[in-house]
């Protein structure tokens, strides 16, 4: 049967059955409704050979979709509050709290800001947090990062703070150079201004095994060197971490320019060149899924995706090959600046958007979503 004598034959069954003769009818309207029960009849009667041809029934969707609960039930995976993490910036100056222009309602907090804080997030379903130190005190960076794992530096002193006082709360710690490097490099450099990746990983693997002694539950180094997962896998191992510290990895983070706002919060743009040579070109597809079966193979408990809006693609490739293991994506702050520069221009509502960028993440294979609108969420997932 063509498509529109599918369309003329419901239409004929809904006109016949709204106008289905029911009691007494005045006698004005008995021929007509003599004409109607003979059409009704008679598509009645040419109604099952119809409804057997292949590929009529299943052109009829809408019944599976008309009310709200039954189209949320559409989705593989629906938003949570336990797949979220929220991103902290904390800074060494314990009372810091300054919002960060480019980062619509984010701040930087010292913590003493940071507790109150965090308690009403608390309160209302937060799970998870993901900790960035931003040392602002002069004299602070060097060449090697040391800063990274001063034990009274700002992550380590949140994470010893937080497990304490909130103790179901999922610490995980960002885990890289970039924020304590005078040169703003994601490790440590040659002479010629080069990574030297054997250096760069032997210092981010204790940088990572200082914040699983203080108690993180996850450490997730972002810093894109070749063989950290396995040097910080390896020395969780020796130090009898490995049991109860969370490798999380940003396996396939790409280089681009979506992480302007969040280099104003953390204070990290490199003083010179970029990053080009270990952050993945956006088009790299295919090295992403390398960078991921690698990250896989070294020992990474969570594969994350990076920004993740753009790259919906590779979040699925990363389901795709890591079937086994959770899948993170990082809705960077490029992706959530331009989320409300496109709701104040009135392009958009706020909210429907968070929810829809969200949701399509969720779709294309994560269940992990580190995102600023954490905050938000927990309230719209209330109601
Ligand atoms: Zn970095």
């Amino acid at each position: 049967m063509s498509f529109s004598s599918l369309v003329q034959d419901l239409s004929l069954r809904d006109s016949a059955s709204s106008r289905r003769p029911r009691g007494i009818a005045s006698a004005s309207t008995i021929d007509d409704r003599a004409s109607q029960v003979s059409r009704a009849m008679s598509y009645t009667s040419t109604a099952a050979t119809s409804v057997s041809i292949s590929g009529d029934i299943s052109s009829q969707l809408h019944g599976g979709y008309f009310h709200p609960l039954a189209r949320s039930w559409q989705a593989e995976r629906q938003l949570t509050k336990s797949m979220l993490i929220y991103p902290l910036f904390i800074s060494d100056n314990d009372d810091d709290e300054t919002l960060i222009p480019s980062l619509p309602g984010q701040y930087r907090r010292g913590l003493n800001k940071l507790l109150p804080f965090l308690q009403t997030l608390v309160s209302k379903g937060l799970r998870s947090v993901m900790l960035f130190g931003v040392p602002l005190q002069p004299g602070t960076k060097d060449a090697l990062g040391t800063a990274a794992d001063d034990p009274d530096g700002p992550v380590i002193r949140a994470i010893r703070l937080l497990q304490q006082r909130f103790p179901q709360l999922f610490i995980c710690a960002d885990v890289c150079l970039c924020e304590y490097t005078s040169h703003g490099h994601c490790g440590i450099l040659r002479e010629d201004g080069s990574l030297n990746n054997g250096l760069s990983i032997d210092r981010i693997s204790d940088v990572a095994i200082a914040y699983a002694r203080a108690g993180a539950h996850c450490v997730a180094p972002s810093d894109m060197n070749d063989g950290r997962i396995r040097a910080i896998k390896l020395k969780l191992i020796e130090e009898g971490m490995a049991h109860n510290t969370t490798l999380m990895s940003y396996a396939a983070k790409f280089s681009g320019c979506l992480y302007g706002p969040f280099r104003d919060a953390a204070g990290s743009a490199p003083s010179f060149g970029d990053r080009k040579c270990y952050q993945l070109p956006p088009g790299g597809r295919g090295l992403a899924r390398r960078a991921i079966v690698r990250d896989m193979n070294e020992g990474a408990d969570i594969i994350m995706v990076k920004p993740a809006g753009q790259y919906l693609d590779i979040i699925s490739d990363a389901k795709e090959l890591g079937r086994d293991l959770p899948v993170a994506a990082y809705q960077v702050s490029g992706e959530f600046a331009m989320i409300h520069a496109g709701a104040k221009a009135g392009v958009f509502d706020l909210q429907s958007m968070a929810f829809e960028s969200t949701e399509s993440i969720l779709r294309a294979g994560a269940t992990i979503v580190i995102s600023y609108f954490t905050p938000e969420f927990l309230d719209w997932l209330s109601t």
